[in-house]
């Protein structure tokens, strides 16, 4: 199927009406690390750490991690990389960790949650990703952030992990830029300085998905039940990319939504200028892009909620078989 992509591998995302959308890929292992110059990726928008975790069966060392994260900042080979930290709880147990037994998971104590109040491992992840860093730039974002306060403190152990680093005689990272999850809906509705605060903000859709809806997404019964081409939740997205540019600041999507061609084309119409998918689906996705006009997508998404429709699904694909 790559192959199928190949002479628009290293063409832009660009539409017909001048809009480029960015596309880059979901990562996790090494294994994935070759699909960045393959697949036409502009970077790693989704770089999920826990999966280094989740493949051992005891807790890696600092040195092993940095020396990790060093081989995947030079197989980038100079390309943006976003690594998100720990992600760990709800479906992602764990093997050496006492298992938590929570009535509700998902909601319960995971990710960042586990990282602000046991720091240990938090702390020695930053202080790993600084030294790989060895002075290029980083980016790191923070998972499931659902209010202002854990994200300065977040970013208060990002500071200590560097102070910690510098004393140590390793370099500073060139640059820094500092991410949120937007996974849950209460961080949409975060007081301004938030969106000041922030570097930019990266959409985990399959999170966010399940708790708009309140739907399970690990729950066959539930999980389709809600389309994410409903009008209330891209009327949800449009006041999130709306925050985004008032403030000035980078907004992507990174769920698995971003890598299914239809859902695509409604979230760059919303003005999500930036979308992360596993490898495969940057060939169909870009195709797609740049056969189409986005500001005529905006239109028929527009009419859809404006009649009154539940989904913009039927409109979008209707006006897309005509294209
Ligand atoms: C998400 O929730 O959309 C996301 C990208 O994170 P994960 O799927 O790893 O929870
Ligand atoms: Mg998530």
């Amino acid at each position: 199927a790559q192959e199928r992509y190949a002479s628009i591998r290293d063409l832009p995302a660009t539409s017909k009406c001048g809009t480029t959308i960015s596309l880059q890929m979901n990562a996790g292992l090494m294994a994935d690390l070759p699909s960045l110059p393959s697949s036409g990726a502009e970077g790693v928008g989704l770089f999920r750490t826990e999966l280094q975790f989740l493949v051992r069966n005891q807790m890696p060392k600092r040195a092993e991690l940095s020396a990790l994260y060093q081989r995947v900042m030079d197989a980038a080979d100079g390309k943006r990389v976003v690594f998100r930290t720990l992600d760990i709880g709800s479906d992602k147990v764990l093997p050496y960790m006492t298992p938590q037994d929570e009535p509700n998971p998902a909601m319960g104590w995971r990710a960042i949650r586990v990282g602000l109040d046991k720091p240990g491992i938090l702390r020695m992840q930053l202080q790993a990703l600084i030294r790989a860093a060895n002075g290029r730039p980083l980016t790191v974002m923070f998972p499931f952030i659902a209010q202002l306060q854990e994200f300065r403190d977040a970013k208060a152990e990002m500071q200590k992990a560097l102070d910690r680093e510098i004393k140590l005689g390793h370099p500073a990272p060139s640059d820094i830029k500092i991410g949120a999850m937007l996974e849950t809906p209460s961080l949409a509705f975060a007081p301004d300085v938030f969106f000041d605060e922030v570097d930019f903000l990266s959409i985990g859709g399959n999170d966010l998905k399940q708790f708009f809806f309140a739907a399970d997404r690990e729950n066959e019964r539930v999980r389709r039940r809600y389309d994410t081409l409903n009008v209330s939740f891209l009327s949800f997205l449009r006041q999130v990319v709306e925050r985004c540019e008032r403030a000035g600041k980078p907004l992507s999507f990174c769920g698995e939504d971003a890598g299914r061609p239809v859902e695509a084309i409604c979230l760059a119409a919303m003005g999500i200028k930036n979308l992360s998918m596993r490898p495969a689906s940057i060939g169909p996705v870009k195709h797609i892009l740049r056969k189409i006009d986005l500001s005529e997508a905006r239109a028929v998404i527009d009419k859809a909620c404006n009649d009154g429709e539940q989904s913009v699904r039927s409109a979008i694909t209707h006006w897309l078989a005509n294209q």
